[in-house]
């Protein structure tokens, strides 16, 4: 790389206020200019190439890039000796997309990982296998573990994940000619794609398999057990290495991850690492203040209620939530609502009726305000009337 990093937007020719479509389109541009395939040997095209990626990997992403504006390439921590480039190509990133579309498999070679021609009875990496899991709340919060059946692709037991037909051999590609790659393009632009039939192996089963179609892979039903962590939450992904699919001929086996999906409950709603339930008291209770009891992550607790408690007034209990993955605690969030008493008997009608008629304006702020509003009123309909 050169001695002194030379400015990004420079690096693409695009302005400073340029639009991420722009910039695309820029990086794009000399992509095509300057990429090892169609430069073979050429040390100044490979370094062209790379000084545009690593702009492109700033100013392409729009945090990257307000990090830069504001700190210049100080903003964003290069490992030693600069960009490293084989890490942060490894993903599935946008450059995939972008040199994909354009060279084919020309991007991994050029990176070192991938090659060009692909052994087809060599190792192969199992595929990472993602499935959603639907839990209770309790399970949510104090974790749990269940056991799951789920269908893994591994080696064919018949063919051993060559996908050939018993005596049967892979034949070479006529495409190709057991290359694993073609020219494609016309006239001046013209780059190597991995072949279309043989998919980079550079051979082709003519008699496959029967059991696997060919595939050199079965799926089979295993039993996993998947430990829940406490405090999970709807959307987090846990991962649990090599339980994905087998890899192929020996090769590592792929990833399963795990989606929990937190089920509703039917007295808690979970907003973050808060709980918020409806509790319902008796009049007396709001009205002259007492105890009920809830459940809480810790247990049962016994929650006071303050003489005068209005319907439908919320309380914070802090800490009494549940304990994120992380460990941070949230809060319980009471609504009490007042019940209004069913079924009375008689004297139970008596006795409320006769406290009824002990009761005096000041016993009811609200009702009272209100009824002075609403004389207001009918006040002004009548003056307002007479007119
Ligand atoms: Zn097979
Ligand atoms: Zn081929």
């Amino acid at each position: 790389m050169a001695d002194q990093k030379r400015d990004y937007y420079e690096v693409l020719g695009v302005a400073k206020d340029a639009s991420q479509d722009e910039i695309k389109k820029a990086y794009r541009k000399l992509a095509m200019k300057y990429h090892p395939d169609r430069n073979p040997g050429d040390k100044e095209a490979a370094d062209k190439f790379k000084e545009a990626s690593e702009a492109y990997e700033i100013l392409g992403n729009a945090e990257k890039r307000e990090r830069y504006d504001r700190f210049g390439h100080a903003g964003n921590q290069f490992g030693p000796g600069g960009f490293d480039f084989g890490r942060d190509f490894s993903g599935a990133s946008e450059f995939a997309d972008i040199l994909g579309s354009l060279f084919g498999g020309g991007l991994g070679s050029f990176f070192g990982h991938g090659a060009r021609q692909r052994d087809p009875n060599g190792p192969e990496r199992g595929s990472d296998v993602e499935i959603e899991m639907g839990i209770t709340l309790e399970e949510a919060i104090f974790g749990g573990s269940r056991d799951i059946e789920i269908a893994l692709g591994e080696d064919c037991p018949d063919c051993h994940g060559t996908g050939a037909a018993k005596g049967a051999k892979r034949e070479k590609c006529k495409q190709c000619g057991g290359r694993g790659v073609v020219v494609a393009g016309g006239g001046f632009i013209q780059f190597q794609q991995t072949c279309p039939i043989c998919h980079g192996e550079g051979t082709i089963i003519t008699n496959p398999c029967r059991t696997c179609h060919g595939t050199g892979r079965v799926k089979k039903r295993r039993s996993i057990n998947v430990k829940i962590p406490r405090g999970v939450d709807s959307g987090n992904r846990m991962r649990l290495a090599g339980l994905g699919n087998a890899g192929l001929r020996g090769g590592e086996n792929g990833n399963l991850m795990v989606v929990f999906n937190v089920a509703e409950h039917p007295i808690f709603e979970r907003e973050g690492n808060n709980l918020a339930c409806e509790i319902h008291v008796p009049l007396n209770i709001a009205a002259l203040g007492g105890t009920v009891s809830i459940p809480t992550p810790d247990g049962e607790a016994q929650f006071k209620i303050p003489a005068g408690t209005a319907n439908g007034k919320v309380f914070r209990y802090r800490g009494k939530g549940i304990t994120s993955l992380h460990g941070d605690v949230g809060d319980m969030l009471v609504r009490v609502l007042v019940e209004v008493p069913e079924g009375l008997s008689s004297s139970q009608k008596k006795a409320l009726q006769a406290f009824a008629d002990s009761c005096k304006d000041g016993n009811y702020p609200e009702m009272r305000d209100f009824a002075k509003k609403s004389e207001n009123f009918l006040k002004m309909r009548e003056a307002l009337l007479k007119k």
